[in-house]
Order: C-alpha cells, then sequence, then structure tokens
C-alpha cells in the first residue's frame, strides 16, 4: 500500500529549480554514508557532503580534524577538493550535506567562499540532519554568501577586486 509522502521544503525548492527530487536523496544519501567516515573524534560532529558536477559526476567529502584544530578541513571543502582533483566540470550543480541532530547544519563562512569559488552564485545546498529522509533546507549560495569575495584579471596578467 502507497501512502502519500508529504514533500520537504527542499523537494519543493528542487522542483521549482527544474530539479527532480530523486537526485536530491541520492546526494543526500551519499553525503550521510560520507559523515559515517568522519574522523571528529575531538568535536565528534560528523558532517558529510555531496557535491554534484556540472557533468553529473558525484564526489564526497568529509570533516577530517586535527589534534591543532585549526587545521581541521570541513566536509564540503573535502568535497570540492576531491571534485577539482578529479577533474569534475564546473559550474558545480548542487551540494548535499548532512550533519546534526536537530536543525541540519548549514555550511561555514570558509565553506562558502570556497563553494563560491567553484560553484557561483546559482549553486543549491541542501542541508540535512544526520538521520531522517530527504532534504530539509533547500538554499541558493548566493543566498547564503551575497557578497563573495571575488578576483578578476585585468591586463598584464594582474588581478583586481
Ligand atoms: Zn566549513
Amino acid at each position: 500500500m502507497n501512502t502519500p509522502k508529504r514533500r520537504t521544503p527542499a523537494a519543493k525548492a528542487a522542483s521549482r529549480a527544474g530539479a527532480s527530487p530523486a537526485p536530491v536523496r541520492a546526494l543526500m544519501r551519499a553525503a550521510r554514508a560520507a559523515a559515517r567516515r568522519a574522523y571528529c573524534p575531538y568535536s565528534r560532529f560528523p558532517v558529510g557532503a555531496a557535491l554534484l558536477t556540472a557533468d553529473g559526476r558525484l564526489f564526497t567529502g568529509c570533516n577530517v580534524e586535527n589534534a591543532s584544530y585549526g587545521l581541521t578541513i570541513c566536509a564540503e571543502r573535502a568535497a570540492a577538493a576531491a571534485a577539482v582533483a578529479a577533474g569534475g566540470r564546473r559550474p558545480f550543480r548542487a551540494i548535499a550535506i548532512a550533519g546534526g541532530t536537530g536543525r541540519p547544519a548549514l555550511p561555514c563562512g570558509a565553506c562558502r567562499q570556497v563553494l563560491a569559488e567553484f560553484g557561483g552564485p546559482e549553486l543549491r545546498v541542501y542541508c540535512a540532519p544526520l538521520k531522517g529522509g530527504g532534504a530539509k533546507e533547500s538554499h541558493l549560495l548566493k543566498d547564503l554568501l551575497p557578497h563573495s569575495f571575488k578576483l578578476q584579471r585585468v591586463g598584464n596578467g594582474r588581478m583586481k577586486r
């Protein structure tokens, strides 16, 4: 017997953006699987991320902490680095992030800036807690980081803001 499934706000946003909720669920499943591999003995706050590139490839990352704390790498940046290293085509289209138990974890400021480098303002950011169904929140990166830092190449190879 089929019972009607309630659509999450993220699924509704995905639909408005022209994306099927099914890939969102697959992304979130991959993010949750990545979170199980998190190395987080200090915070005990596992996070997983799954990134979808322009050519439809999926890359995952988890948070990797360090005893020096400051060298900790977030799941989102780990996923972005994996995608770049493997030649995933840009701009990245979406990222799913799984973390936390109540309200889902949103990307930190550093990760928002890194995602802006490779995803651009239209990157869709899906967030959900570690356990549960699909994405609970859906944002555009431009709403999470409205004024990202950018450099533009000007004449003779110089860069300017
Ligand atoms: Zn971060």
